[in-house]
């Protein structure tokens, strides 16, 4: 059966026919297998195939199926829980080592849509609003603290008043422009890497699936039912949707579900009114919201907002009252599509990359914060994987991340994780 794309505004908006790949069969060499044809994958692929590498990548499904083709779309700075918690634990030192990289991420993101010419949307500006008087002073010593210390000159205090003209609600009490930030069409993103890896001579396939790997002496053995691939080194980039080969690292991700909805597009007075300058906003404070304007002018809103796509019209309600909450003025608008993914997290919400052996690299973890760092984990993995391994990789070798007691198996929606990790991370300090 053709493999296919969940149904998402985003597999509607796609202007251009997406390349396919067939299904791997045979047996072949490599220098580098990379499995799973998400951002990380991609990432690593393009990074080692312009260091002259030969790539096969292998994805089960079809190239951005998974979370990288529909995220949010939101690109920040930082890790998923802030900075200050590496800070805390490993010092500023090493924190800012961190907070670089994550800049880094970043502009990659820009510097591929230039290399690569990817048509995607792309617009800058984020906004982190705060939903009472003390999250708003919080986030305002944050701002002045990360502009003295860390250097990061991106960050603008808004009042209640400069929100409200940004954002179009009169529901938060003030917030923090980062220029820095900024969003994008992520399937069409990731279909633009894909372009990329494929001209710089990328062997990609669709619709195969790994089924173990098997490390001898000099190379890893990666097994499909219809075939086997012999590589020098193989990335495993399956963040949340890993399954099957066991790994050691697997427990230190737990996968959750989260859902993104997306009305029809706004009127022009609304347009007018709600995000003019076409920013996306985080509001991490009640019902974990984050939302945006899609390029046709529909809301992107995302939320842990429910339990299981199965009771879709009841998901599709209780998304639009939060919508509503925030923006009254957009109730009568329709839904029209809403789609649910994994993502991966961590206990302390930072991803976990380095090598399981001296031939088995991986980058997973990214906590729903993956749409920039993925695209810096991958460079890493390359240049561990053509070079030896960099300072950068052994830098997040350092950092410690706990197995999930009960493993992946505890599959859970997101809400239910969130307050079920804030009690973890309690009792084992993580
Ligand atoms: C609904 C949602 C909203 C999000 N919003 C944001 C956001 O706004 N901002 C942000 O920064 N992050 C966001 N994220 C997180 C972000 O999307 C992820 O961190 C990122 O896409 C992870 O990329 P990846 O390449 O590591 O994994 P994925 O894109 O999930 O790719 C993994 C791939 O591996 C393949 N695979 C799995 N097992 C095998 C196997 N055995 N053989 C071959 N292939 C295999 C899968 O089919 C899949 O395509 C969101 C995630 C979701 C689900």
């Amino acid at each position: 059966m053709m493999r296919q794309y969940p149904d998402s505004y985003y597999v509607a908006s796609l202007n251009k026919n997406k390349l396919s790949f067939p299904a791997y069969n045979g047996e072949n060499e490599c220098d580098l297998c990379v499995i799973g044809g998400g951002f990380t994958g991609l990432s690593t692929a393009i990074e080692s195939a312009k260091k002259g590498l030969n790539v096969i990548l292998l994805e089960k499904n079809l190239i951005g199926w998974g979370a990288s083709g529909r995220n949010g779309g939101q690109i920040w700075p930082d890790v998923a829980w802030g900075i200050d918690i590496i800070e805390k634990k490993y010092g500023l030192a090493f924190a800012k080592q961190i907070w670089d990289i994550s800049l880094n991420a970043v502009k990659l993101i820009d510097q591929r849509i230039e290399e690569f010419n990817i048509d995607c949307d792309k617009k800058n500006g984020g906004i982190t609003a705060a939903t009472s008087n003390s999250k708003m002073k919080e986030y305002e010593q944050e701002a002045i603290y990360k502009s003295k210390t860390y250097g990061y000159e991106n960050l603008h205090i808004l009042d209640k008043a400069q929100v409200k003209k940004e954002i179009g609600t009169s529901l938060y009490y003030g917030g923090v422009l980062d220029r820095g930030a900024g969003h994008l069409h992520p399937l069409k993103y990731a279909i633009g890497l894909m372009n990329a890896a494929h001209n710089l001579g990328v062997k990609i396939y669709e619709d195969s699936s790994v089924e173990s790997i098997n490390e001898t002496k000099n190379s890893v053995e990666v097994i499909l039912s219809s075939g086997k691939v012999d590589a020098k080194n193989i990335a495993i980039c399956c963040n949340a949707y890993l399954e099957g080969l066991r790994m050691n690292f697997k427990n230190r991700v737990m996968p959750c579900e989260t859902y993104i909805v997306c009305t029809e597009s706004l009127s022009t007075p609304l347009q007018e009114q709600i995000l003019p300058n076409d920013y996306c906003v985080s509001d991490t404070n009640f019902d974990l919201n984050y939302y945006r304007l899609s390029e046709s002018k529909r809301m992107v809103f995302g939320g842990a907002v429910g339990y299981s796509l199965k009771n879709v019209e009841n998901l599709k309600k209780r998304t639009k009252r939060q919508l509503d909450k925030i923006f009254p003025q957009l109730s009568n608008l329709k839904i029209e599509y809403i789609w649910g993914g994994l993502i991966a997290l961590t206990m302390n919400r930072v991803p976990d990359i380095g090598m399981e052996s001296e031939k088995i690299f991986y980058a997973h973890g990214f906590s729903g914060h993956g749409v920039a760092f993925t695209g810096i984990a991958g460079k890493i993995l390359a240049e561990s994987i053509a070079n030896g391994r960099t300072e950068e990789l052994e830098l997040f070798e350092k950092i410690k991340h706990r197995n999930f007691p009960g493993g992946r198996l505890f599959r859970m929606p997101l809400l239910v994780t969130i307050s079920a990790m804030q009690r973890m991370a309690d009792i084992f300090n993580v």
